[in-house]
């Protein structure tokens, strides 16, 4: 198997560095690692912020492991030079439409997150977004209305065919976890809901061990602060899951523990953390690195096939936290290396 790797800019080489390692401890063997530089570390290299040949390297590779990007020394340049644009590329070029983003709140940390300690204690869910579609990629423009005002517009859609490719990952996802899928819509306002809602339950026939129910997204918000427990799997369109995502990551505490993946049609992935490149922390072995090694976990279940290695890592995180190390963002000392390394030694 061929991993990608993409440390980028900021934290991300330091925090890459350690989940190859973690990569390394489990997987050992079976992964050939080759990388390329993405961002403004590509743009310095290459002069583009997804060089040619990093694209190339993510179309061999069979998954990505990708850091983050984003460099305040290049906020002059025009838009399609700056670091933000190489995550975009990938995106679109590969194809990844899925995007899933795991929050689960660690025992340890119940005092980080934003909810009352017994109501985040119960959050162990996936969000499942769409980010090929929807409102973001459909027609948009800026016009003046016949009585002389300024109007914007942005049309949402969807087609049959995207709700059927992420609704099946939805279904999927349930699957392999606790068996309950939620799809989050506004089916009583909106017809590309109404379609959308069809699509999930025509499906759910070819899924009978899913237990499928549909939900508002207003009161999907409001079921997230309120009873978290209740979710599994959620599925949803790009807007509303963008939203509801971020939502849900702060529920489950630190920006340095939340990991993603974002998936193609054939299951290969780009994996990252949710945070960005953190410049006020960069080189000074401060990040907290397990947000990159837990997308390294979510690699090996949803690209490599290798699901009890997952388990390992996120089981290794867990003792890590119960052994008492914190990063500065979880209000200890711990250094980036060093939380790395703890980890290694609990797996
Ligand atoms: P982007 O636009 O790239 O997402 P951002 O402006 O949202 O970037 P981040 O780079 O995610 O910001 O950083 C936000 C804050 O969180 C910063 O103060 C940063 O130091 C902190 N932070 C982000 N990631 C980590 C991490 N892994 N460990 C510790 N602190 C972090
Ligand atoms: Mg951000």
């Amino acid at each position: 198997m061929l991993i990608a790797l993409m440390p980028g800019d900021g934290i991300g080489p330091e925090v890459v560095a350690e989940a190859r390692q973690v990569l390394e401890a489990v997987a050992g063997a079976g992964l050939r690692f080759e990388e390329a530089p993405v961002g403004a570390a590509g743009y310095r290299a290459e002069g583009h912020p997804l060089p040619p040949a990093t694209l190339d390297l993510a179309r061999r590779a069979d998954a990505i492991l990708f850091g983050a990007v984003g460099d305040p020394a290049c906020d002059g340049l025009e838009r399609a030079l700056r670091p933000e644009q190489a995550i975009l590329g990938l995106r679109k070029h590969l194809e990844l439409f899925a995007n899933l983003r795991p929050a689960k709140l660690y025992p340890e940390l119940a005092a980080a997150s934003a909810l009352r300690p017994d109501i985040a204690a119960a959050i162990d869910l996936v969000i499942v977004r769409e980010t090929n579609g929807d409102v973001y990629f459909g027609e948009k423009g800026l016009r003046t209305t016949p009585a002389g005002r300024r109007q914007g517009y942005d049309v949402m859609s969807y087609d049959e065919d995207e709700v059927t490719r992420i609704a099946r990952v939805g279904f999927e996802t349930a699957r392999a976890r606790r068996g309950r899928l939620c799809s989050v819509d506004k089916a009583n306002v909106l017809e590309t809901s109404q379609l959308w809602r069809d699509v999930v339950s025509a499906l759910a026939a070819d899924y009978p061990d899913v237990a499928l129910s549909h939900m508002y997204v207003d009161n999907a918000a409001m079921q997230l602060v309120r009873d978290p427990g209740q979710f599994d799997v959620i599925v949803t369109g790009n807007l509303f899951g963008d939203i509801l995502s971020d939502q849900a990551s702060m529920c489950a505490g630190s920006i340095g523990m939340l990991p993603s993946a974002t998936l193609d049609r054939a299951g290969k992935g780009l994996y990252e953390p949710i945070h960005g490149s953190a410049p006020d922390i960069a080189g000074q072995d401060k990040a907290n690195p397990l947000a990159t090694i837990l997308s390294a976990a979510m690699m090996l279940r949803y690209s490599l096939g290798d699901p009890a290695s997952a388990d390992r890592i996120e089981r290794a995180v867990a003792a890590a936290l119960a052994a008492g190390h914190r990063t500065a963002d979880l209000g200890g000392a711990t250094g980036t290396r060093a939380m790395g390394e703890a980890v290694r030694a609990a797996l």
